[in-house]
């Protein structure tokens, strides 16, 4: 809790403190020019001037502005738009939690002195908050291997090896569709690394729960990030969410 420096009470500073603006508006009545006088028509000018740190527009706060707002029910119903896609087709293929994957990771056994390619691993977590309608192509499937390694070179947790993962069509990875994204508004798209990607050893046919994700935390996240001008233009981003959609039912 803060404390005023004018009145020393507790609850809130000098900027809006009670007492200092009855006292500077009885410095004015009585026609005295004061500091305090001084202070509180710069603080009204200020207010005045301040401008939303979304849309740069004066006269409102990010917490009031109707673009923010809109902005933000788009990117959630774009990112619910994703999310479902994808939980549908992983469960449809058994891409869920529990299943047996070959990673395309490597992992260094520094016990063994052993380097193994595409460990074994199980499917253990989707960090649904990696995947949104900026990055919609991210590594958000962890799996854990199966073997307990001694470490490996990227995790210093030794016997815990997790490998993160994207979930994508392989097929349509190539140089063609990337251009095409990007010049659809996708930002800059480049064909995953196979390192990236996962082959199912052992499916895990369940649906995918979709209730525990956040949404309106994630969008919170990407605009506290972004101002009206870098968060791009809601339209063209539906145009990429809806053929990125496409793309993955073909899986
Ligand atoms: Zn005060
Ligand atoms: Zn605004």
């Amino acid at each position: 809790m803060s404390t005023c420096s004018y009145c020393y009470q507790r609850g809130h500073n000098k900027r809006g403190c009670p007492i200092l603006k009855k006292d500077a508006a009885d410095d004015k009545e009585s026609g005295l020019d004061t500091w305090r006088t001084r202070y509180v028509a710069s603080q009204a000018t200020k207010a005045k001037t301040r401008r939303c740190s979304y849309c740069k527009q004066p006269g409102h706060t990010r917490r009031t502005c109707t673009m923010l707002e809109s902005a933000t029910v788009v990117y959630i119903n774009q990112t619910k738009q994703l999310h479902k896609t994808f939980a549908r087709v992983m469960a449809r293929v058994g891409a869920g939690p529990g299943a047996l994957v070959r990673s395309g990771y490597e992992v260094y056994d520094y016990k063994t002195r052993e380097s193994i390619e595409h460990p074994l691993c199980m499917i253990t977590k989707i960090r649904w908050e990696k995947l949104t309608p900026v990055n919609f192509r991210g590594n958000f499937v962890v799996a854990k291997t199966v073997q307990r390694y001694q470490r490996s070179t990227w995790a210093t947790d030794p016997e815990s090896v997790e490998l993160w993962n994207c979930f994508t069509n392989r097929l349509h990875e190539d140089a063609a569709t990337m251009d095409l994204l990007r010049s659809m508004g996708g930002g800059y798209q480049y064909q995953k690394p196979s390192k990236d990607m996962f082959e199912i050893v052992s499916p895990m046919h369940s649906t995918i729960d979709l209730s525990g994700v956040d949404y309106k935390r994630m969008a919170d996240a990407h605009f506290k990030d972004h101002e009206a001008a870098t968060a791009g233009d809601p339209a063209s981003r539906q145009a990429v969410v809806d053929y990125w959609c496409e793309i993955i039912e073909k899986i």
